[in-house]
């Protein structure tokens, strides 16, 4: 993957011409110092670039307008050095089609009291300009990021940082189609939704492609290309004994990196982020795509089974907030738990598809039967996953509105081995209780679908939610249960 370095942000910094030519000097000065050291910070993920100092209406609106034309430019961070009347940037705002972040920082980080004057004030005067900036944004209702602190503070390189991620998902979901083979499985509801109002929202083009052509991408894969594909698996995962003691049974190692293969060369040309697949239209596939939609989405395909393409989308927006950092992503489902008193757990698994970016542990491949499907038994990648501080996200079409829900959880390690399982799986805690938490995702209509992430944070999805205009809720520490609980069954009948 390498979906951050495409996006760059510009940051914007207003003033008026109000104080003279001196004053707008320093004030160009410092926003460079200050993206210098944004741009240089870790935790700043994309391309900062300072633009003209803002001091005019007519410029200000010329900016917004550069913005909208420029594919490159994910998002705008506005700070106001000093006073820049807030009716100068109504044009500009209105015109906006780009996310916002209000940096409300200062140059200096303390005052400096022996030699402060009236020529200081008037320079250092965010405290007073970022306020009238506020307002307009408020009055014209924008939704934004207000990010406060000295620049220099390392937690507000990190919140400007959260944010870019979210941007960048945001830009990718409008830029890159989501394929579906097949349709839904059937009669399920949750999987379901409005393609329209999803593309509008969020900018996600969701096509269905008949599996007769994906099945002819399989059988076009190469001699050659298939070589080199077992040897890559060779390197990089076990092969359990049973498969490279016996060549017929490898022969189902060989069809799903055929599968891989197909399924790779489809997606690249349609330009794709995202897939989804279903078994219960597998027509000329000899496989459920297990190992293949595993490798798929570790390269950084979102995906979604039983054509849960919100999902899917959501699993590639989360790859791409994730990007870079520490832990992976995958698509994961609620299975099973363990209610055992003071030990409860919810075990995350599917048929076979857990993407291997989550592993703690060198992954195997396996061949085992499944029950479902009517296809040979699938090949798949095995194995125990990382442990820590980890989230679920699950985004909901409620009919008159989308709904993106989180639970924080606690990835930890499985309190005994299970080796009749023959797929990969996690075991978590969630916050703040297996029982609240349940409660909750099930009164707010949660699916058992889910992206779950060992490197995506609240905050990104938060970030996230804002600019895509969707309601977010997040079921996390417990503090606000029973408000959450009273605000969600405000909106049902009985
Ligand atoms: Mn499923």
């Amino acid at each position: 993957m390498n979906s951050l370095k495409k996006y760059e942000f510009w940051l914007i910094v207003g003033s008026q011409h109000l104080y003279g030519p001196e004053t707008l000097a320093a004030v160009e000065r410092d926003a460079r110092t200050i993206t210098a050291g944004l741009a240089g910070d870790p935790r700043i993920p994309c391309r900062l670039i300072l633009k003209k100092t803002a001091t005019t209406s007519q410029d200000i609106l010329a900016l917004f307008r550069e913005a909208n034309s420029s594919p490159a430019c994910a998002g705008i961070i506005t700070w106001m050095h000093t006073f820049s009347p807030s009716k100068m940037w109504i044009a500009g705002f209105a015109a906006n089609r780009r996310p916002l972040l209000h940096l409300h920082t200062q140059f200096n980080r303390d005052i400096p009291w022996a030699s402060i004057d009236m020529d200081f004030m008037n320079l250092n005067q965010s405290a007073h300009g970022d306020r009238e900036h506020g307002f307009i944004q408020t009055r014209m209702k924008l939704a934004r990021k207000v990010v406060v602190g000295h620049w220099q503070n390392p937690a507000v390189a990190a919140k400007i940082g959260a944010w870019m991620r979210a941007a960048c998902a945001f830009a990718d979901g409008a830029e890159l189609p989501i394929v579906r083979f097949g349709d839904n499985m059937r009669d399920v509801a949750v999987t379901e939704g409005n393609k329209v109002s999803a593309q509008i929202q969020f900018g996600w083009s969701v096509s269905g492609y008949g599996l007769g052509e994906l099945a002819l991408a399989v059988r076009s894969a190469g001699a050659a290309d298939l070589r080199g594909l077992l040897a890559e698996y060779r390197e990089r995962y076990d092969i359990a004994p049973d498969l490279a003691a016996d060549p017929s049974r490898f022969a189902r190692v060989e069809e799903q990196a055929r599968i891989e293969l197909g399924m790779r060369a489809f997606l690249e040309s349609k330009g794709a982020g995202a897939f989804t697949t279903t078994f219960e239209d597998l027509e000329g596939l000899t496989q459920l795509p297990g190992l293949a939609s595993q490798r798929l989405m570790e390269s950084g395909y979102g995906f979604g089974a039983e054509g849960d393409w919100k999902t899917a989308a959501m699993v590639r927006a989360m790859k791409v907030m994730g990007e870079g950092l520490t832990g992976g992503t995958a698509f994961m489902e609620d299975y099973t738990y363990n209610f055992e008193p003071g030990n409860e757990l919810v075990m995350g698994a599917h048929m076979l598809e857990v993407c291997p970016s989550i592993a703690r542990t060198r992954p195997r491949i396996e061949v085992h039967p499944l029950g479902i499907g009517s296809k040979a038994d699938p090949a798949r990648l095995v194995f125990e996953t990382q442990t820590g501080p980890a989230l679920l996200a699950t985004m909901l079409d409620l009919g008159d509105r989308f709904r993106l829900l989180v639970n924080i959880v606690e990835s930890v390690e499985p309190p005994a081995p299970t080796p009749k399982l023959p797929v990969a799986k996690v075991l978590w805690k969630p916050k703040p209780s297996l029982e609240d938490a349940a409660r909750l995702w099930i009164l707010a209509g949660g699916a058992h679908h889910t992206g779950f992430s060992t490197q995506v944070t609240q905050e990104m999805l938060e970030d996230y939610a804002r600019m895509t205009g969707v309601e977010c809720i997040v079921i996390g520490d417990g503090r606000d249960t029973r408000s959450l609980e009273a605000a969600l069954e405000r909106s049902m009948r009985f």
